[in-house]
């Protein structure tokens, strides 16, 4: 590796590891327990996955924008989803549905051996790929194609995470869960999400409220 990808690897100032604790301690104090997945974010170059330009800012617990009107997901709220596909679960195979910046699937590509990861918006997804070829994290399938539809021929699914929220649950999602997955999808319209939780325990799915959230719409199609 070369010295300045090892320097922007580590981070300095604002991105440095110091920094990076900080955040960390935010999200324990907001009652992430899962140590497997703290350790993993207070690795993960979170900078890298942003404009320069906002890099200062990359440890901040918000959302920041990333082009196309999307955005990246809040720290706490990618701690909060994988922490709770985790639990109680071995997950072997997991698909993300709105792969963004790639940062969530960074993550996950740390805890999960096989991670799939699916994107409407071309550049995006070209974007993120290139960053999974700069980490390194080989165990990450993407597609440029409308998630809502999931990865039929890739099912079932040890877990399924929508970082996009639809108005009311794509039906075709949950018929990719294996037998004991779950699926963590935020849903409703603007202003009136919230989080939930499915849990598929044979012919059955148990569906619990997590909270109130704030996510980009899920939409239909694809854009080059
Ligand atoms: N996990 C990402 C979140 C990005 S925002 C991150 O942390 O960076 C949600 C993403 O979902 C956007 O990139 C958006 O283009 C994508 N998305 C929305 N609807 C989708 C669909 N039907 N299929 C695939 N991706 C979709």
């Amino acid at each position: 590796m070369s010295s300045v990808m090892s320097s922007s690897l580590t981070g300095v100032g604002m991105t440095s590891q110091r920094t990076r604790n900080r955040l960390i301690s935010l999200l324990k104090k907001n009652h992430i327990k899962n140590d497997k997945v703290l350790n993993v974010m207070s690795e993960m170059p979170r900078h890298l996955f942003v404009d320069e330009a906002l890099s200062s800012r990359a440890y901040e617990n918000i959302s920041l924008p990333i082009g196309h009107g999307q955005t990246i997901s809040q720290p706490y709220m990618v701690a909060l989803m994988t922490e709770l596909l985790l639990e109680g679960s071995h997950v072997n195979k997991i698909l993300e549905v709105g792969t963004g910046s790639g940062y969530q699937t960074a993550i996950l590509s740390k805890l999960v051996p096989t991670v799939y990861s699916v994107e409407r918006i071309k550049p995006l997804l070209n974007r993120a790929r290139e960053k999974f070829r700069q980490l390194r994290l080989n165990n990450i399938l993407t597609s440029y194609s409308d998630g809502g539809w999931g990865w039929p021929n890739k099912a079932p699914f040890d877990a399924i995470i929508v970082t996009a929220a639809p108005e009311t649950l794509p039906a075709s999602l949950l018929g990719q869960l294996a037998d004991g997955g779950k699926l963590i999808i935020p849903m409703g319209k603007k202003g009136e999400q919230e989080l939930f939780l499915f849990h598929r325990l044979g012919d059955k799915y148990h569906k619990k409220t997590i909270e109130k959230v704030s996510f980009v719409p899920l939409l239909k199609g694809k854009i080059d």
